[in-house]
């Protein structure tokens, strides 16, 4: 699967509908397996973690909708320079999955292009339609371009690249530093492109640039807050600050974002922060400056492998410290309220992953409890191969392929995190929009779409 461009250069149509075939294969030998979970996740996890491919109808289609605004990652699997249809440029940003030959409740995906997916957009008639190898699966809606999509700031820029949103338009993704001071192969996580990525967008010619001007925040945000964006929550993150930047550590350049947000317009969003694992008195820096929700990314679990995966943040903070701090957070955000994510699937990356994904979740599942039995309820992103991060680099130089998780990893831990969610009494995470398959927005894994719900969304 995910073949990379060099095998597919000589694939047929045949293999396709074989890749096809076997996906299908597989979502339904994982029906089987947990027939309580929504079928909607399977196929949003496999969507996450192989990407998705376009007719050039389907994607001529797409570029009238919101389209993909290159938030902090790549989140593809081919890089720019080797999409032959310019996916980058019309690619919507998320799609949502909706009716069709398998009724779908509507599930909402982000957009990860892959040119050599099997699971394909393209055009029946007048609608978008998702299928895999040969099979229809579902139609797909698209979310209509928002008015402050239209709008540029005085100065030019435009508004979605200031303060772009995803998950349907509910997080304002305020991405305000676009690099990262875990500097190479030596520090930057393994699994990451954010430093690579930055290249690339700005040799495609996107006005990237590596600090947002806090200006320009406050006058997009006033843009949204006119046109009654129904943004709910925002989001300011970036690469992590080991040194300084603009003359701050890293809490006092996000809080200083954070405090011009809050006093410009208190209250009108959920204020949340991405940084690392800072000591409790910078996290009450962040706390101060009116940050509600503390994301302090853990990223894997697993002792031995965090090392391998994470060598920026166990050398500058180290695995043990870190989760010390996450749940010192407790005290100052509220256990709810700190929300670190991991990546799911970089336990299976080669060559120092696991190879058995029962074994894998096994490992990961550990740390679900050690968190959720304090009452912090980690989240998850689902991990897609970046063509430019480290993993796949090294891989690329070996001849070999740098596959995603499989599918069975993905289905057995949603079922772990939704048991273990269930058995410590935790309540829906805030900050994320409404719960339960057909209702959830979190696009980039399906951990709200498992939480159960009854017919009110309760
Ligand atoms: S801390 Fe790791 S995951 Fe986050 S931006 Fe830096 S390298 Fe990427």
């Amino acid at each position: 699967m995910n073949l990379p461009p060099e095998s597919h250069a000589g694939a047929s149509q045949d293999l396709f509908l074989t890749q096809g075939e076997e996906r299908l294969e597989d979502v339904s030998r994982l029906r089987g397996m947990f027939p309580d979970l929504p079928v909607e996740a399977l196929v949003k996890e496999d969507l996450l973690r192989l990407g998705i491919s376009f007719s050039a109808e389907a994607l001529k289609y797409c570029a009238d909708f919101k389209r993909k605004s290159y938030f902090i990652f790549s989140f593809d699997m081919v890089p720019i320079d080797e999409m032959a249809q310019e996916e980058n440029l019309s690619a919507p940003e998320e799609i949502q999955l909706n009716g069709g030959a398998w009724d779908l409740r509507r599930t909402t995906v982000s957009v990860r292009v892959n040119p050599y997916s099997p699971w394909r957009a393209d055009m029946a008639g007048d609608q978008l339609t998702l299928s895999c190898g040969d099979q229809a699966i579902s139609h797909i809606d698209l979310q209509p371009v928002p008015e402050y999509y239209l709008e540029t700031l005085e100065n030019g820029q435009p508004v979605h690249e200031v303060a772009p949103t995803i998950e349907w338009g509910y997080l304002v993704y305020l991405t305000v530093y676009r690099k990262c001071q875990y500097f190479g192969f030596k520090e930057e996580c393994r699994f990451c492109d954010i430093n690579e990525n930055y290249r690339q967008q700005v040799k495609a010619g996107r006005p990237y640039r590596t600090v947002k001007p806090m200006d320009e925040v406050l006058e997009a945000l006033s843009i949204l807050d006119r046109v009654n964006s129904p943004s709910k929550a925002y989001t300011l993150t970036g690469g992590s600050v080991t040194r300084s930047l603009k003359g701050q550590g890293e809490a006092e350049f996000y809080a200083n974002y954070a405090r011009a947000i809050e006093e410009k317009f208190p209250g009108r969003w959920i204020p949340k922060a991405v940084t690392q694992a800072l000591p409790e008195d910078e996290q009450q820096i962040l706390k101060d400056a009116g940050i509600q929700i503390y994301h302090p990314n853990y990223e894997i679990w697993d002792e031995e492998l965090f090392p391998i995966l994470c060598p920026g943040k166990t050398a500058y903070v180290g695995r043990d410290e870190w989760h010390r701090r996450i749940i010192a957070a407790t005290d100052i955000f509220g256990a709810e309220n700190v929300i670190p994510n991991f990546v799911a699937g970089i336990e299976m990356s080669r060559p120092h992953g696991y190879t058995d994904p029962e074994q894998a979740v096994e490992s990961t599942r550990e740390g679900l409890q050690f968190f959720m039995s304090q009452g912090v309820c980690p989240r998850f992103t689902v991990w897609c191969p970046e063509p430019l991060s480290p993993l796949v680099v090294d891989r690329k130089n070996a001849g070999e392929l740098q596959p995603p998780a499989p599918l069975e990893y993905h289905a057995r831990l949603l079922v772990a995190w939704r048991d273990c969610h269930k058995e410590h009494g935790l309540p829906v995470p805030p900050g994320y929009g409404p719960p339960g398959a057909g209702n959830a927005i979190f696009s980039v894994s399906s951990f709200m779409d498992v939480i159960e719900v009854d017919e009110n969304g309760n």
